[in-house]
């Protein structure tokens, strides 16, 4: 508190061990104005700070009189400095001024699970995706691997574009053979080598992370790997769900402008040009 401007008098925690409105109710209830502010009741004397009871209804009994000279003594401990008051929160040994993007600094710092580590909150593409990437990233979702631990019966857990291993998340994303013919072409596109090593979609995201650029650059390749994830699973609901076949030169089409457009309309780069995009000139 500093000198009590935003802090309601009755009913904030600002003196005593309880708010003044649970210490003294019969106060409460003869107050005229409930919401009052600390700053309301007081004013600067020489340097002191002098208590009046400012409702409009007087103290009319004894025992309401008694009881405010109670609540006198409980709030003379507290005290009044010059300054607005203030949100506090302890960042380390310190207290300082609460600020969000203090809050969201911390946060960044703290990493509960590894595996995210590698993902970004990136506005250039659609919330949606960024879930999507992130729930991949934890392998939470439902690939026919995920709902067969479930115990959901399934005809067949194989993987439907290959049809030749079991459907979980790193199998569909990166190791199938559909995935594998995918990502060459998009990391062709992307003018980066892609190693062999790579098996899953973690693995991945660290090693386009390590890639140096500037961060316009970087940011195409987060957003272009993360597309790709996207028209994966797009694509394996389709064959699913709606019978169509998949097909190569179609699923980079969509990667290439899917992505396009997300980032002619969600990022900074408004007015790219789609001759640039799709050769993925991003370094100029
Ligand atoms: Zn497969």
């Amino acid at each position: 508190m500093g000198k009590g401007d935003k802090i309601p008098f009755w009913l904030d925690l600002w003196a005593g061990n309880r708010t003044l409105s649970d210490t003294f109710p019969n106060l409460y209830n003869h107050e005229s104005d409930k919401r009052c502010y600390v700053s309301d009741r007081y004013r600067t004397n020489q340097g002191g700070i002098q208590w009046f009871w400012g409702s409009r209804n007087n103290l009319s009994s004894n025992a309401l009189l008694k009881e405010w000279d109670e609540c006198l003594a409980v709030i003379n401990e507290v005290t009044i400095s010059q300054r607005s008051d203030a949100w506090l929160w302890r960042m380390g040994e310190k207290q300082v001024e609460f600020q969000a993007r203090l809050v969201r600094a911390e946060l960044d710092e703290i990493s509960l699970i590894n595996e995210t580590t590698v993902l970004i909150w990136l506005h250039w593409i659609p919330k949606k995706v960024n879930c999507f990437l992130w729930r991949v990233v934890l392998d939470r979702i439902a690939t026919k691997e995920a709902l067969q631990i479930l115990r959901i019966h399934l005809p067949s857990v194989n993987c439907v574009l290959c049809n030749e291993e079991i459907e979980s998340v790193n199998h569909l994303l990166v190791t199938c053979g559909l995935a594998q013919q995918i990502w060459a072409v998009i990391f062709q596109w992307m003018k980066i080598p892609l190693p062999r090593y790579i098996l899953s979609v973690v693995q991945l995201l660290e090693f386009t992370d390590s890639y140096q650029g500037i961060k316009k650059y970087k940011r195409a390749v987060y957003t272009a790997v993360a597309t790709t994830c996207w028209i994966i699973w797009k694509t394996r609901n389709d064959v699913i769900f709606k019978s169509k076949p998949p097909v190569l030169a179609k699923i980079i089409g969509d990667i290439k402008v899917v992505s396009f457009s997300w980032v002619c309309n969600r990022s900074e780069l408004k007015d790219f040009p789609w001759e640039k995009w799709r050769s993925f000139r991003m370094r100029e």
